[in-house]
């Protein structure tokens, strides 16, 4: 059952909101991003509700590889598996909004060499 201190993600996690789930399995879910920032956006979202990705502990080494694995997997998928960006941002002044740690995947248009 979620509580009022879930993030957005557990909810989703739980059911206890709605959104567009692509994916998902014992570790992790892919969602579409609700404010795009390119063609394809998704996030993939541990079901563990690790804040950022500092506070990750060795345990966690297995979801956090296994969230590696699917985003080239939902690349694959989606047929941009030559084109696209795994963002993580941690901390708020690094644009961290949701502190569920989540990948951003995004494709679909071509990317500058700026900032990365
Ligand atoms: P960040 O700024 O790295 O914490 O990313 C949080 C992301 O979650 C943003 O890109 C938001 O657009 C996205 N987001 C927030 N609420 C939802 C939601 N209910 N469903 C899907 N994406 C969401």
């Amino acid at each position: 059952m979620t509580t009022s201190e879930d993030s957005v993600f557990t909810k989703i996690i739980n059911g206890d909101i709605p959104s567009d789930i692509l994916y998902q399995d014992e570790y992790c879910i892919c969602i579409k991003d609700i404010s795009p920032q390119a063609p394809i956006h998704l996030l993939l979202i541990p079901k563990t509700p690790i804040p950022r990705l500092v506070d990750a502990a060795p345990e966690d080494q297995q979801v956090l590889g296994h969230l590696m694995l699917k985003a080239g997997d939902m690349a694959e998928t989606l047929g941009v598996a030559d084109a696209f960006r795994v963002i993580i941002n941690n901390g708020a002044n690094a644009g961290q909004t949701v502190f569920h740690l989540h990948l951003h995947l995004l494709a679909g248009k071509t990317f500058s060499e700026g900032m990365v």
